[in-house]
């Protein structure tokens, strides 16, 4: 890792924001509006209750608290913003992976 930030002190946006991803960066300014809405963070909040863990680290049978809801396929790419079968809690190491996964897959 070539830095650390304090998770404890970073919101859920900010901390996507630093991933350094050009690519990710411009796609969260475009669903900022989005992502700060009062029905995403109920939804996110709610879908986060009933799924607490990071289900990629409980795959591998490590029992992580999830750090943030993942949508499985962007939005920006036509992935359904609230439909639960979109959704997956993540932690911020599963989440940071997956994100530069998805924009590898989908800018091809
Ligand atoms: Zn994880």
């Amino acid at each position: 890792m070539p830095y650390s930030p304090p998770v404890h002190s970073i919101k859920q946006s900010e901390q996507s924001r630093l991933q350094g991803q050009k690519e990710y960066n411009r796609t969260k300014r475009e669903n900022q509006s989005f992502y700060s809405s009062s029905q995403w963070t109920k939804a996110s909040k709610q879908y986060r209750k009933a799924n607490p863990l990071c289900v990629m680290c409980n795959g591998k049978g490590i029992t992580t608290p999830a750090q943030c809801v993942d949508h499985i396929k962007p939005i920006k790419y036509g992935g359904d913003p609230f439909s639960h079968d979109n959704l997956r809690s993540l932690c911020n190491m599963h989440h940071a992976q997956v994100t530069v996964e998805q924009n590898e897959k989908y800018n091809k």
